[in-house]
């Protein structure tokens, strides 16, 4: 399997050789040549497939330069019920994403019941392992430098902590994140994890990783690496829960089922996309986003206007605040048939702070053939949905959660089982479940006191240079 560029000016690549890189050299996002393909039998044959064998089943198809023997492995040692242990008390940890059933044909996918409670952690656990294998078989190291508002940067840490080969720093801003947050990443004492407290807001981090990457010559000297949610490792280690759902909430393969995605950057539901073109059938891909709706506008409109950080607001489901939605190239590539020069026409004028419309070359009409549906939320419907869950099933959704419940119930029909990804729990955003539900989310034990664990943080100015020369000090 190779993997190309959705701008079409790259060679082909494997597995392997991507992993490691964010974009393609063209500025373009790497997909598989072709999609792997599930018929029937195989349907029937991963019925009834633990996660760990599930997600062996789907990787080998995809990462096909790395040995089988070894894959087992990497695969046997991330999914394991130790680590995927946050359930609830209904739930079996073994099953690493449960299925939560609200209703008939309403469920819950549980998919943050990792060690930073988010969903995040289902993709970057497995690469942390890919990494670490990948690196000692090449003799080299990398430092990952990110950017961070909160889960991101805390799903990298815990999956990278301790690794052989693989330092991160990541930058937060300074006293912006949550005290959980914070606490989540700061206690962390492993000497390969750097935390730098940036004085000033994300978009100032953010700049910061954007001009370290573009010096060319520190980023090879230095071995810099990303692990930003364009990742391909990321989105294949997602498909893998589609099918899990998939099967949790079905009995026979003529069945169909929808997914409702709380979505930011279109990674969760790029995922899904893509399972659903390897042969999963599901009849509707929901993405619901919140005040932050540039994805809602095009999947009503056929508009992409991505809004610039300062339209960007500031909402209670932090994680989705985006302007633009880095995987959507992906999806668009499909949509035109997989037409570099188009897609990179429509994102030279993005690129440029403009919008395109796929109303006049007709392809908006397309959508609908890909499954897509759109909804957005705003504060109250957040609140409302938490309460109504609350009061109806007894069960506590966060933020995110809400806004993918909320779009679902709207859409959901009679018959198709509707399956809303949870992306975080809700003991990650009290202070809105406190608002909504006037009582305090359950945390996970070890974290009932995480915010009195002793920090490791180093507060720094938002200044290139400054930050280059700490992490050239630090891996000297
Ligand atoms: C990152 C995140 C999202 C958005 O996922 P995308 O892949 O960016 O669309 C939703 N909810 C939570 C809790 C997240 O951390």
């Amino acid at each position: 399997m190779k993997y190309i560029s959705t701008r079409g000016q790259s060679p082909a690549q494997s597995f392997s050789e991507i992993l490691l890189g964010g974009l393609a050299p063209d500025g373009g996002l790497y997909l598989p040549e072709t999609y792997p393909q599930f018929d029937a039998a195989d349907l029937s044959r991963m019925r009834g497939m633990n996660y760990r064998d599930l997600a062996f089943e789907i990787l080998s198809r995809f990462a096909t330069d790395i040995p089988s023997a070894d894959l087992r492995d990497i695969v046997d040692r991330t999914y394991t019920a130790e680590v995927y242990c946050n359930t609830r008390p209904t739930e079996d940890a073994e099953d690493i994403t449960p299925l939560h059933t609200l209703e008939e044909d309403l469920h819950l996918l549980c998919l943050s019941n990792g060690p930073t409670i988010a969903f995040k952690d289902m993709a970057m656990q497995l690469l942390g392992n890919l990494f670490e294998y990948v690196l000692a078989k090449a003799g080299r190291g990398i430092n990952i430098l990110g950017a961070t508002s909160g889960d991101t940067g805390s799903a990298a840490e815990y999956a990278m902590r301790g690794k052989q080969g693989i330092n991160v720093f990541m930058l937060s801003p300074h006293e912006k994140m949550s005290r959980f947050q914070a606490a989540q990443m700061f206690s962390l004492q492993d000497e390969n994890i750097h935390n730098i407290a940036v004085r000033g807001v994300f978009d100032d981090c953010q700049d910061i990783v954007k001009a370290v990457s573009n010096d060319h010559e520190f980023k090879q000297a230095n071995q810099i690496g990303a692990v930003n949610s364009i990742n391909w490792g990321r989105i294949a280690a997602q498909v893998i829960y589609y099918f899990k759902g998939y099967f949790a909430a079905t009995t026979a393969n003529e069945q169909k089922v929808s997914f409702s995605v709380p979505s930011g950057n279109f990674g969760n539901v790029c995922a899904g996309h893509i399972a659903r073109m390897m042969g999963l059938p599901v009849k509707h891909l929901l993405v619901a986003t919140n005040e932050n709706d540039v994805l809602d506008e095009f999947f009503r409109t056929g508009v992409y206007r991505p809004r610039g950080s300062v339209n960007t607001y500031h909402t209670s489901s932090p994680s989705m605040d985006i302007s633009k939605a880095s995987n959507f190239e992906r999806f668009v590539f499909d949509l035109t048939g997989r037409d570099a020069t188009q897609v990179s026409d429509l994102w030279g004028a993005v690129e440029q702070g403009g919008a395109f419309d796929l109303n006049e070359s007709g392809l908006f009409a397309k959508v609908g053939d890909f499954g897509f549906q759109s909804g957005s939320s705003a504060h109250s419907d957040r609140i409302n949905t938490i309460i109504g869950a609350w009061t109806v099933w007894r069960v506590m959704i966060d933020t995110h959660t809400a806004d993918g419940l909320k779009v679902a119930l709207e859409y959901r029909e009679k018959g198709v089982p509707m399956i809303v990804l949870e992306t975080a729990l809700p003991a990650k955003f009290e202070e809105t479940i406190r608002e909504a539900l006037d009582r305090d989310p359950v945390r996970p034990a070890g974290m009932e006191n995480i915010e009195d664990l002793p920090q490791r943080f180093e507060v720094m100015d938002a200044d290139v240079d400054a930050i280059k020369q700490f992490v050239v000090e630090q891996t000297a």
